[in-house]
């Protein structure tokens, strides 16, 4: 097998390749245990609506307290968590917990919950998320399903009708990451998404002589427009990028300008509108100053 990988081989040699490797096994066999052992966390980061600055709603972000590493990003984890079989639990368990704490939210915000393509292949993902609505008995058209174009990649019949049955639960979908994966025209007709999700690739920058990405944006707001979709850019971080955003029209904004992702207490007085800024890592615009 070494012999036919050819020119490649020698890099299963590479000690840090192999150290990787053996990472990641480590880092796999810590997630399998992380959920009993209570070192999951959810974290909430506001999104913001362009024109008021009022708080629409929060993306819940998954967090890993790891024993010895620290805090362990979601990029490194969630791929670990598709393959060894965890992400169903992982993905339940972020769901019920952040539907709780929607229900100490105004009832005009939203919660947006991340759904890995991997969910998709799973038969019980829609029972599983009418039982998680049940228990929280929140009105599911607060809830927001944020789902990449990955999940079009390996389109089985399923995938379109697992679509539709979201829907039927009155739950909105968002296609996240817009722009960065395959970007098929095509996937906007596959699922009846209410909202698109800019990636940040375009909206860094695109302020200062990236007329390209502006261009793109505006592009994309106006698809979302004539098809009856919301727009949210995420990873807004400047002033100038915030301005670019309300020019092009996009009706919502995610990003640090407005916010970091935080702990529920922390969310719960960003909703409240409670607070305006701590030491900066925490910060939102009060709209009525
Ligand atoms: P995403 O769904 O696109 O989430 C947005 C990411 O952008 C978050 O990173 C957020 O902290 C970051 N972000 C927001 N505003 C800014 C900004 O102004 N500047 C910059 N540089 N970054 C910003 P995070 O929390 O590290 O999550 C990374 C990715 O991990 C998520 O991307 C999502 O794909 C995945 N993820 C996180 N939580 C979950 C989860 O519960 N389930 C699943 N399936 N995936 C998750
Ligand atoms: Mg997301
Ligand atoms: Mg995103
Ligand atoms: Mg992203």
């Amino acid at each position: 097998a070494a012999k036919a990988a050819g020119r490649g081989r020698h890099r299963f040699y590479e000690p840090s390749m192999h150290s990787n490797a053996a990472n990641r096994q480590m880092l796999e066999n810590d997630l399998r245990g992380a959920l009993e052992r209570d070192e999951l966390s959810v974290v909430y980061q506001p999104i913001v609506r362009a024109a008021g600055e009022e708080v629409a709603g929060f993306e819940a972000l998954v967090r890993w307290q790891h024993s010895k590493r620290g805090l362990v990003s979601p990029t490194e984890f969630i791929p670990l968590a598709e393959e060894c079989g965890m992400i169903g639990p992982l993905g339940e368990w972020v769901l019920v917990e952040a539907l709780q704490a929607l229900r100490s939210w105004p009832a005009d915000q939203r919660l947006a919950v991340n759904l890995s393509p991997v969910q998709f292949n799973d038969p019980r993902l829609v029972d599983m998320v009418a039982a998680a609505l049940a228990v929280s008995g929140v009105d599911p058209a607060r809830l927001e399903l944020e789902i990449t174009e990955g999940v079009f990649l390996t389109d089985c019949d399923t995938t379109e009708a697992t679509f539709t049955r979201l829907k039927e639960l009155g739950v909105r979908l968002v296609l996240d990451d817009f722009g960065t994966g395959y970007s098929s025209l095509g996937y906007l007709k596959k699922a009846p998404f209410d909202k698109i999700k800019i990636d940040r690739s375009f909206v860094r920058g695109a302020g200062s002589d990236q007329s390209r990405n502006a261009a793109i944006i505006r592009a994309i707001v106006t698809l979302a427009e004539n098809l009856g979709m919301d727009t949210v850019a995420e990873g807004v971080e400047t002033d100038e990028e915030l301005q670019l955003m309300r020019d092009l029209g996009v009706s919502e904004i995610q990003g640090f300008i407005f916010g970091h992702p935080v702990a529920i207490e922390e969310a719960i007085a960003l909703a409240q509108g409670k607070v305006v800024t701590t030491d900066g890592s925490l910060f939102l615009r009060d709209p009525r100053q």
